[in-house]
């Protein structure tokens, strides 16, 4: 059960402000501002009819083309020297002139389809050695314009067609393919496809998005693929792992692409499983990975205290099926999902749950404190609490942000009797975590870099901090989180 009056769907759920130095309230840029269905400038609506009489991917006769009035002055070019003057155009001009009419496109499908063209277009430079950025855009460039060409040309077909018919064009390009590439981590090969995809798909409605999806899960026989890495132990099938998270994040979940768009996909690939998967597959596609080797870190959470870079990918995608796009995840759904996320693989440090909810933003935190104290859960309500101030001190948030949130989860409670527990539980947790710490560094249980002397250091300043905020509050003066 969790109250979800607090939840505040229309807006993008945000951050505690920092101290000291200073962040923007970091949410993902979000590609253009079209309201969803609309296609990006350049792309067209699905449907629209172009003059003519052939259809795309119909036969078309060899070099002697019979006189046809869509042709126009083309007709009177052979073949060949129609395919050699495409060489010398460049791909946006290409997409143009298949606007023509459907016997233009049609050839232009031809066209693609011959050694030369798919020399020309279906580029293969996808291994740059970093930092190739400028490489890199101007490949991705390539294959949007490419997207919007295919776009154009199968214009006219039913969807399933449309994919089968852009499917054979790119069938050749192994880099495309969910296991395809011998170097996936310098290979720009899914995210080209991504890009290509992205542009084919703009303005397609939800039942033709399903069956892209559908479409690609099954090209890449991916439910099962999915199932022998949700299934298994983690790690031991650390190969498929980063070829799905690579697949995922570059074809389904492009960087550019818009927040809706997203939510949809990142909705398909979790929703059919259960929620105890959901959390495993989450943690594949966003959590943390070894610089090294790329492979998923599945340790990480539960060694030691952990860094916000390797909690961000997952406070997005947390933020992204919280947020208004996702609109098939209720909040209990997301909670939920929280909740098993910090088990995968073993229960999490409760400091690494605290920092992924701080990250994952105001509303979606507030919502889960509250979900604990509706249900009398404040013990474990209190210590999460606890560890919630001591992130605001390490990470450098405002502490009265902590503050905010602990008194608007004291009004959850029904009665001032359970209020006053949870707040005895919270500073009793206080005074435990302080003892633990200090007999920690009497014991002399000294590492390399001191962390039990650093970790005692940081939460009495924690604990300081978090009171001089209630001070103040109490005493009526204003904020003083700026000592
Ligand atoms: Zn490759």
């Amino acid at each position: 059960m969790t109250p979800s009056a607090e939840r505040g769907r229309g807006a993008r759920p945000r951050q505690p402000r920092r101290r000291k130095r200073c962040r923007s309230v970091r949410t993902p840029a979000t590609a253009g501002t079209a309201p969803p269905g609309t296609a990006p400038p350049g792309t067209d609506p699905p449907g629209t009819d172009l003059p003519g009489t052939d259809l795309p991917g119909t036969d078309l006769p060899g070099t002697a083309a019979p006189a046809s009035p869509a042709l126009g002055h083309f007709q009177t070019l052979p073949l060949e020297l129609f395919q050699m003057l495409l060489n010398y155009l460049p791909v946006k001009d290409i997409s143009t002139l298949s606007m023509v009419s459907k016997s233009i496109s049609a050839r232009l499908i031809r066209y693609i389809a011959t050694a030369a063209g798919s020399r020309r277009l279906l580029l293969q430079d996808f291994h740059q050695e970093p930092p190739a950025p400028r490489g890199a855009a101007s490949i991705l460039e390539h294959y949007r314009a490419l997207g919007l060409l295919l776009k154009r040309c199968t214009l006219l077909l039913p969807t399933r067609d449309r994919l089968r018919s852009v499917q054979r064009l790119l069938q050749g390009v192994s880099c495309f393919k969910l296991s395809g590439c011998a170097v996936p981590l310098r290979c720009l090969g899914l995210r080209c496809y991504g890009e290509f995809l992205q542009i084919l798909t703009a303005g397609w409605d939800e039942l033709e998005c399903h069956r892209v999806f559908n479409f690609l899960w099954e090209l890449s026989n991916l439910a099962r693929k999915v199932q022998t890495v949700v299934s298994s132990k983690p790690g031991s099938a650390r190969r498929l792992e980063l070829r799905i998270r690579l697949f995922c994040r570059g074809v389904l979940l492009s960087p550019g692409s818009r927040r809706s768009d997203s939510a949809f996909w990142l909705t398909r690939i979790l929703k059919p499983w259960p929620m105890v998967n959901q959390a495993r597959l989450l943690y594949i596609i966003f959590g943390p990975v070894s610089s090294r080797d790329g492979h998923v870190v599945w340790q990480k959470m539960t060694e030691g205290p952990t860094d916000e870079s390797s909690l961000k990918g997952l406070a997005d995608a947390i933020k992204l099926l919280y947020g208004t796009e996702a609109r098939e995840w209720t909040a209990d759904d997301v909670i939920s999902l929280v909740d098993e996320l910090s088990v995968v693989p073993q229960e999490w440090l409760m400091e690494n749950n605290a920092r992924l909810l701080l990250l994952s933003g105001n509303s979606i935190c507030f919502t889960f404190l509250a979900s604990k104290a509706v249900n009398g859960r404040a013990v474990e309500l209190a210590k999460l609490m606890v560890f919630m101030v001591l992130v605001c001190e390490k990470d450098l948030y405002c502490m009265d942000w902590a503050v905010r949130m602990m008194q608007k989860v004291c009004k959850v409670f029904s009665t001032p009797w359970e209020r006053n527990n949870f707040l005895q539980c919270l500073e009793n947790c206080f005074a435990r975590m302080l003892m633990d710490m200090l007999q920690a560094v009497l014991a002399g249980d000294r590492d390399e870099e001191d962390s039990s002397f650093l970790n005692l250091f940081h939460l009495m300043n924690a604990q300081a901090n978090f009171h001089k905020e209630i001070l103040s509050l109490a005493m009526g003066s204003s904020s003083s989180s700026s000592t």
